[in-house]
């Protein structure tokens, strides 16, 4: 086993990188099918094996199904029938593979080659998990305001086990930040990281629909426009995974990222005065894949900023 690692640990970053960007890419081609499928109760995710036209159903060669570069030799368009696939496919498709990439550099080698180390693989395994479970839902999130329990519960249970993971959580902590388990110091480092994480993740789920009901109440008229809630329940499902994958130091940041981004966008959207609202599902999976990547870079920029204040008062 060790010697597997030895071996891992000789190859160039480069090589590692650009393996990260290919698995990236297909499972940014399977992350495609998902969102179009899963929603769409007729659908199977594995039946048919072979993606096809949305438009003629035409099953698609297997050259033509190749991530990115697929889409870039059938110029966007259906063999068969000449429909438009739209941009979205091979940008999900790069995006997935950039974010693979971009998390493996993070972990493995952005601050010292540790590639010969079998957790830090485990801690990439992680994000590349957190990265394929929130592109759907932010996808799906976009396009019909409502998430699949597949996509929740589902997940969660595989999060469970990784929450005991606990250098996974704390990877990106830096001096004087590092508490991902900082609730109970049981001893069972592990013990303290799974129950910390349910616990952040529970207590976030209840705080936001905590804050729902009161909104219920304190905007009645709109509640009562949108059919009783003015919260999705989808959005308090998404905290209590959310805090089993990241851990309760992250989950802040996220929050916090989402909360901030939605507001620039948001109000973007109100100088623009378009009636289309975007719920705030996909912001807290931004904030979230921002965290799980560059938590520490984050907690940099904060430190500067406290500095800042203290010089000047
Ligand atoms: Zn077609």
């Amino acid at each position: 086993m060790s010697e597997v690692f030895e071996i891992i640990g000789m190859m160039p970053p480069w090589f590692w990188l650009a393996w990260a960007f290919l698995v990236g890419s297909f499972v940014g081609s399977f992350l495609n099918v998902v969102v179009y499928r899963l929603p769409r109760n007729c659908l199977s995710i594995n039946k048919p094996k072979r993606s096809f036209c949305p438009s003629c159903k035409t099953q698609l060669k297997w050259n033509d199904n190749l991530p990115i570069v697929g889409w870039i030799w059938l110029r966007g368009k259906c063999r068969y029938c000449g429909v438009k696939f739209g941009m979205r496919y091979p940008a999900v498709e790069l995006l997935t593979a950039l974010l693979f990439t971009l998390a493996m550099w993070r972990v493995l080698f952005s601050d010292g080659n540790i590639s010969d180390q079998p957790l830090a693989w485990l801690t990439v395994l992680h994000i590349f998990l957190i990265i394929s479970v929130l592109l759907p839902w932010a996808l799906i999130d976009l396009d019909l305001q409502t998430i699949p329990d597949k996509l929740t519960l589902g997940p969660l249970i595989v999060f469970i086990p990784f929450a005991a993971d606990e250098p996974a959580l704390n990877f990106g902590a830096i001096a004087g930040h590092e508490h991902a388990h900082l609730i109970f110091g049981w001893g069972t480092v592990w013990l303290d990281s799974l129950v910390s994480a349910l616990v952040a993740g529970f207590a976030a789920a209840f705080g936001l629909w905590f804050i729902g009901k009161i909104s219920n109440v304190v905007f009645a008229k709109r509640a009562a426009e949108m059919g009783g809630e003015t919260m999705g329940f989808g959005d308090v499902k998404l905290m209590l995974l959310l805090g089993v994958m990241l851990g309760w130091p992250k989950l802040v940041a996220a929050f916090f990222i989402a909360i901030f981004v939605g507001a620039i966008f948001g109000s973007a959207q109100l100088l623009k005065k378009k009636g289309h609202f975007t719920p705030f599902g996909p912001y807290l999976t931004l904030g979230a894949v921002v965290a799980a990547i560059g938590m520490d870079r984050i907690l940099w920029l904060w430190d500067k900023y406290m500095d800042f204040l203290k010089s000047a008062a």
